[in-house]
């Protein structure tokens, strides 16, 4: 089976200063993949371009779904099939929590506001914030944000969800409850590309892991292979360092 999302020769530079060395990377459909690495090591921009949050070098080539993702018309379609939670929870505050799930499928979809009223608050009740409906963002605490940002990104009913470390804001005690959320969408089966510092979380739920450093991967396995026999020099002493 062709893979939902194949990544070949990525390439990215800011001016002279290269982030990006020729990623290639297949990730199958039900995948869970997580990304770990140092700071600067290029795990953003890698996950920014797959929905072409960032522009990439034109030798490089992103499918999604049997889309290519280039500057043209098609990213559209690429960006409905793609959810994205940020670290900094992006809510819009001056819409209801309601509101904010109920939005991008009736702009994108047209789905009609009794059905994306319907299929919000389904969502909002997953992730464990049905209370909090009516309420303005601003009123609730991050890890109830975070549960927000989540449920908005599943109402597109996106093919694949990236995380892009999610939990790094949140106050310590409000980091399980959004991981748990994301631990049953893995057990449901959704793809999802993770770039995490929670070394807990990727050893339970990755498929895989990768191992990013210098804008390049590393080393990449099962939690297994990476957390317990890491092969390369760069990948155990970041581990060192870490866990
Ligand atoms: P990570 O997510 O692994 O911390 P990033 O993908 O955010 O790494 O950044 C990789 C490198 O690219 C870093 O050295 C960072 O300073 C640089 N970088 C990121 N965004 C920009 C930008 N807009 N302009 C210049 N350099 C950038
Ligand atoms: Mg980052």
């Amino acid at each position: 089976m062709a893979p939902l999302i194949s990544i070949s020769n990525l390439k990215k530079a800011y001016g002279i200063f290269t982030v990006l060395h020729g990623i290639n990377l297949d990730i199958a459909e039900g995948e869970v993949v997580c990304v770990i690495g140092p700071s600067g090591s290029g795990k953003s921009t890698l996950i920014r371009c797959i929905n072409r949050l960032e522009a990439f070098s034109n030798e490089s080539s992103i499918v999604v779904d049997g889309v290519t993702v280039g500057p043209g018309k098609a990213l559209a379609k690429v960006r409905a099939e793609v959810g994205m939670v940020f670290q900094s929870f992006n809510l819009f505050p001056h819409l209801t929590v309601l509101k904010n799930v109920m939005l991008a499928p009736m702009r994108v979809r047209g789905t009609k506001p009794a059905d994306a009223e319907r299929k919000a608050r389904e969502l909002l009740a997953r992730v464990g914030i049905s209370e909090q409906a009516e309420k303005y963002p601003g009123k609730l605490s991050g890890g109830q944000q975070q549960r927000v940002a989540i449920a908005r990104a599943l109402a597109m009913e996106p093919k694949v969800m990236l995380f892009d470390e999610p939990t790094s804001s949140l106050d310590p005690e409000m980091v399980g409850e959004v991981l748990d959320v994301m631990k049953e969408l893995a057990w449901m089966g959704v793809t999802m590309v993770v770039v995490t510092h929670e070394m807990g979380f990727a050893r339970q739920v990755a498929d895989r892991v990768i191992f990013m450093d210098g804008g390049r991967i590393v080393e990449e396995g099962t939690p297994t292979d990476i957390f317990d026999t890491p092969k390369e020099e760069r990948t155990q002493s970041f581990l060192r360092a870490v866990l």
